[in-house]
Formats: structure tokens, C-alpha cells, sequence
């Protein structure tokens, strides 16, 4: 399975990208988390990378398809990945479909999850990250056991600087002008299916899998 999930940040991407990818054995290849990593490494590269992050815009095409195209190449995802919050608009779409090309490969679908902006602001600015295994929660709706600890690994939660209000306003209006006209590049290609966003975890994971039904393999 070869996926792309589309989505406005705080769509769920995440969390639905991490769920499938346990399902079907395949690795979830997020571009915000290979970023995040260069970042912590504080090298010239990061900083340049954090001074896009941090103002809610999309970083250069080239440093994100270096690491995409880095990732993809790792024995891991040689049976399928699930690509999430990449592409981000439509140059990096058609860098994607040829370098998968050039393998031998397609995408099987684009599963787009759709979720009001105002829905949105709210559920960001309760998020919480894991700094450790990027796991994520929210103060209100799907809070740690311990306050600040993550469940699954220990780690400490923190809020990404990008989930300020403010940033956020700016990441949807990025979305709406880079990453919405992707929806018409994968429906042109006969491969967009989109989903309603809004509601319980396990319900929006039942709605992407039914569909992608067909393509996915049957879970272990
Ligand atoms: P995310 O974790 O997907 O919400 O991404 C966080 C931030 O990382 C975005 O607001 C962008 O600044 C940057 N980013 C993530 N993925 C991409 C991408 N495919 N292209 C450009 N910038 C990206």
C-alpha cells in the first residue's frame, strides 16, 4: 500500500497515518517529523528550516524532497508507506510520482481528511506532542494518563511552537493556497477518495479504510 494522506494541520493525519501504518506493517513517513528531526539537530539547515516552521510556512521544496526521497529509499518502506503531510503542494506531487516512477512504483491513493477550520484552531491549540515519539494528545479530548508524560514511551509533552493560534490561522491559509489544488491534481489522477474528519479516532480510521478498501491489505 503506497498512501498519501491529504489533510489540513490538525486534521489527524497523524494519528490516523500512525494507526494504518501499525495495521498494515508499513512505516508512516511524516515530512513534519524528518523536519522536526533536523531541527533538534541544530545545524545551519535546521535553524534555516525552524525560521519557515516556526511562521507557519511551507519550507523549500528541496530540503523536504532530500529527506522524503532519503526515507522512501530505507528497506522499510519497500513494501508500502503512508505518506503524511507530504506532498504539500504540486511540484513536490509530481517530484513524488516521478521519482516513484522511476522505480516502478505508483501511488494507490490520496486519501484527503476533511475537517472545518474553525474545528481545526480548537483541536491545536490543546495538542500535545511527545518529544520523544512524536505520540500525540489533547488536554481536552484524548488527554495522557499523567499530565505531561506520554502513555506510550515516557517521554515529555510538549506544545509545538507551530500550534500557537496565530501560526495556525497562518498554516491553514498555507494549506488552502499550496496543498487544497492537490485534491483536484489526485482527483484528475483517479486516485483522491475523501473522508469526513470530524468525530471519534476509530470512526475516521473506519471511514479511511473503507475508502481505500480493495487496495489495503487485509489487517494481520
Ligand atoms: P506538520 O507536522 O506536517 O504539520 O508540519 C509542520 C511544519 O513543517 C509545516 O507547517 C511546514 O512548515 C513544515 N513542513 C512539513 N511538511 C512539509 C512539506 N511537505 N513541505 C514543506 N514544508 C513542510
Amino acid at each position: 500500500m503506497r498512501l498519501v494522506l491529504l489533510g489540513p494541520p490538525g486534521a489527524g493525519k497523524g494519528t490516523q497515518a500512525r494507526a494504518l501504518a501499525t495495521l498494515w506493517g508499513i512505516p508512516q513517513v511524516s515530512s513534519g517529523d524528518l523536519l522536526r528531526t533536523v531541527v533538534r539537530e541544530d545545524s545551519e539547515l535546521g535553524r534555516e528550516a525552524a525560521s519557515y516552521m516556526d511562521r507557519g510556512q511551507l519550507v523549500p521544496d528541496e530540503l523536504v524532497l532530500k529527506l522524503i526521497d532519503e526515507r522512501l529509499r530505507k528497506k522499510d518502506a519497500r513494501k508500502g508507506f503512508i505518506l503524511d503531510g507530504f506532498p504539500r503542494n504540486v511540484m513536490q506531487a509530481e517530484a513524488l510520482a516521478k521519482g516513484l516512477d522511476k522505480a516502478g512504483l505508483k501511488l494507490d491513493k490520496a486519501v484527503a481528511v476533511i475537517v472545518p477550520d474553525e474545528e481545526i484552531v480548537k483541536r491545536i491549540s490543546g495538542r500535545r506532542t511527545c518529544a520523544k515519539c512524536n505520540a500525540m494528545y489533547h488536554v481536552a479530548f484524548e488527554p495522557p494518563k499523567k499530565p505531561g508524560v506520554c502513555d506510550k514511551c515516557g517521554g515529555e509533552l510538549y506544545q509545538r511552537e507551530d500550534d500557537a493560534e496565530e501560526t495556525v490561522r497562518e498554516r491553514l491559509k498555507v494549506f488552502a493556497e499550496a496543498t487544497r489544488p492537490l485534491l483536484d491534481y489526485y482527483g484528475r489522477l483517479g486516485l483522491l477518495e475523501q473522508v469526513d474528519g470530524v468525530g471519534r479516532t476509530d470512526d475516521v480510521e473506519k471511514r479511511i479504510l473503507s475508502a481505500v478498501n480493495g487496495v489495503a491489505p487485509p489487517p494481520n
